[in-house]
């Protein structure tokens, strides 16, 4: 580390990375190479911008480059989860893969998804919500969502109703969930325990519509908005006018970032310094 506290990279320091395009708004170099320091790990984290239909290429190069850890986040998720060795169950079931791990024999590469992982422990661990026995309404059907009605299914919720602009992903999403999954509309969410917003509904710049008609949000509720930036979404702003309890998407990203630096280091992810990083970065973007 240098006199700045930032990583001074040497001939043994480890690398890890994220893909993506576009990558360079991402969060995730601040957030790891922040743990790194705090964790005193000799690792560095960087993003490549990597063009799409170029994610198979990306994972020769991790092999070859000898690269310790990678992220992986659009558009190569489902190209990389055909490139790797192993999938684990989650990235099965997904077909796609946000973290890429060395096996114990180093040359294998084992492709995981902790989106959902992660979304399950900023529940449990940011929120206090146990998502055993509760009735929930995911909109959108894409990447977030499928691995967010999985997620929830695998944790004992009883009923997942999955709410998506195209109906057919709406029905492939509802499928993850098992017996417990159905296909329904916004309104939907006035009979829920907990509503997610996995469309990019409310993001900087983009459109103000809400996925939901706050009428529907109320006391006893939490609305989890996966859309992190504004810090308070379009949603999480009417689900509190609305008396519910409602936070953003930073915690799942802090949360699958811990996941692969368990997986990567095998050490216990400093959430909170983590989460400093990623905030301050957000508030210095503006
Ligand atoms: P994706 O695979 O492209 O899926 C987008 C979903 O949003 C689809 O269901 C799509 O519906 C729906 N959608 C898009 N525009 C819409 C609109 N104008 N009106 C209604 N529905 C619309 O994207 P993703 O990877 O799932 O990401 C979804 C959101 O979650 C993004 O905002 C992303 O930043 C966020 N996210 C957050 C985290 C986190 O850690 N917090 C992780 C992953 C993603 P159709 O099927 O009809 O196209």
């Amino acid at each position: 580390m240098n006199a700045e506290g930032m990583n001074a990279p040497a001939g043994s320091t480890r690398v890890a990375a994220v893909i993506g395009c576009p990558v360079r708004h991402s969060l995730s170099p601040v957030m790891h190479n922040a743990a790194y320091r705090a964790l005193g790990l000799d690792w560095v984290y960087v993003a490549f911008e990597v063009p799409p239909g170029s994610g198979r290429r990306a994972i020769e190069a991790m092999r070859a480059l000898g690269i310790d850890g990678l992220n992986v986040t659009m558009p190569h998720k489902s190209d990389v989860a055909g490139a790797v060795d192993r999938l684990t169950p989650a990235a099965l079931a997904l077909g796609a893969v946000n973290t890429v791990t060395r096996g114990p024999r180093r040359d294998e590469l084992i492709g995981d998804n902790t989106d959902g992982a992660g979304f399950i422990d900023t529940l449990r661990i940011d929120e206090g919500f146990e998502p055993a026995g509760r009735r929930c309404v995911v909109v959108g059907a894409g990447g977030a969502g499928r691995a967010v009605v999985r997620a929830l299914a695998d944790a004992g919720a009883v009923a997942i109703t999955v709410v998506n602009r195209t109906p057919d992903r709406a029905v492939a999403a509802a499928a993850l969930a098992g017996a417990v999954g159905r296909v329904g509309r916004p309104a939907d969410a006035a009979e829920a325990d907990l509503v997610v917003n996995a469309t990019p509904l409310g993001m900087r710049g983009g459109d103000a519509e809400l996925p939901v008609d706050p009428v529907a949000l109320g006391p006893g509720q939490l609305v989890v908005d996966l859309v992190y930036h504004p810090v308070v979404t379009p949603l999480v702003d009417a689900a509190r006018a609305r008396g519910a309890a409602a936070t953003n998407g930073l915690g799942m990203l802090i949360h699958q970032a811990a996941h692969a630096i368990r997986l990567w280091t095998g050490e216990d992810p400093p959430l909170e310094v983590m989460s400093a990083a990623a905030l301050g970065e957000l508030a210095r973007r503006g």
